[in-house]
């Protein structure tokens, strides 16, 4: 019943240490992301998932993911074992790129540190969960790779993988992934805290020559640049979106990778998550997916009920996770 699967970089890993600096791929960042993929599907599928930073779980009354994840007086109901193959990144002029002063872009400075390159073992054990859990996590896992990213400091680009197994690639069977959706159960809460049905996914094909580590960065920081003047004129809105280290910090809710390069195709993903209480929500996403479609007008992309998603506007959300995410039809 353990999983056990490879990832292999397509974007380095990031996983810091209390100095901030990534000496090696640690659980602890792996775990806290899968976590938070896992609220955010438990809350997708409108059930109750606790703010772990104000959090009243105890024990086995907690919520969904406590159960699964722990909390006060819960162990983890997983064993987590990672080994680590990665070597340090080789990034080339001490880390700092600077955005080309093109398309009237202001030129300014980024620092980035240095993560991880390579391969990943991992293995989940169960010790106290179910299988319908264990495949709940299956998914997760297999939209991350899909979709999304890995470890810390995915906003800036980190953290994008591949999963590899014994036979090539990591695929789910049929009963996993009905096993997995039926783990999440459904409800009919809303969230704004991250919350599956108000995420978009999308994917860009770009031409050039990418063989430069930092033309990788550029494309992510011009487009990371592009968002944030969007919603210049609004300061809070630009803060609640794009996050800001002013005042109360504010995480990005916009995650940009840098380009990586599968199949022989140069691709940049973004994915983020507007919450419903934002003010004229759609046509905010709107603004987002007319920005990102600059850079390929014929991007991939995904989002629960949604006419932009040329996939295909699933009714419900397990069917959203299974047809529009997996890409599976069963
Ligand atoms: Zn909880």
């Amino acid at each position: 019943m353990t999983i056990s699967v490879k990832l292999q970089t397509l974007t380095p890993f990031w996983t810091g240490n209390v100095g901030k600096i990534c000496d090696r791929v640690r659980e602890t960042g792996i775990i806290g992301s899968l976590r938070w993929w896992y609220e955010a599907f438990v809350r997708g599928f409108g059930v109750y998932a606790c703010d772990p930073t104000h959090s009243d779980c105890q024990g086995f009354s907690s919520c969904k993911v406590c159960k699964l994840f722990g909390c006060n007086g819960l162990s983890r109901g997983f064993d987590i074992r990672v080994e680590d193959s990665t070597h340090p990144e080789k990034i080339v002029d001490q880390q700092v790129v600077a955005l080309p002063n093109d398309k009237g872009r202001r030129r300014s400075k980024w620092y980035f540190s240095p993560g991880h390159e390579g391969l990943l073992d991992l293995k989940i054990t169960p010790t106290r969960c179910n299988e319908e859990e264990l495949n709940g996590l299956k998914i997760v896992l297999k939209i991350l790779e899909l979709w999304g990213a890995i470890g810390s400091r995915t906003h800036l680009g980190y953290g994008v993988f591949q999963c590899i197994n014994e036979g090539g690639e990591y695929n789910l069977s049929t009963e996993e992934i009905e096993s997995g959706l039926a783990n999440f159960e459904s409800g009919n809460r809303t969230s704004n805290l991250p919350d599956l049905k108000f995420f978009f996914f999308s994917k860009l094909k770009l031409d050039g020559d990418f063989t430069n580590c930092i033309k990788r960065l550029e494309n992510s920081l011009e487009l990371r640049y592009d968002l944030r003047q969007l919603f210049r004129e609004d300061n809070k809105l630009r803060y609640d979106i794009m996050g800001t280290i002013r005042g109360e910090r504010r995480g990005s809710k916009i995650f940009i990778s840098r380009v990586y390069q599968v199949r022989e195709i140069n691709e940049m993903r973004v994915w983020g998550w507007i919450p419903q209480a934002i003010e004229n929500r759609s046509e905010v996403v709107d603004r987002i997916y007319e920005k990102i479609s600059e850079f390929d007008q014929n991007l991939e992309w995904r989002e629960f009920d949604s006419k932009r998603d040329k996939y295909g506007k699933a009714s419900d959300v397990p069917t959203f996770v299974k047809e529009n995410l997996l890409e599976v039809q069963i």
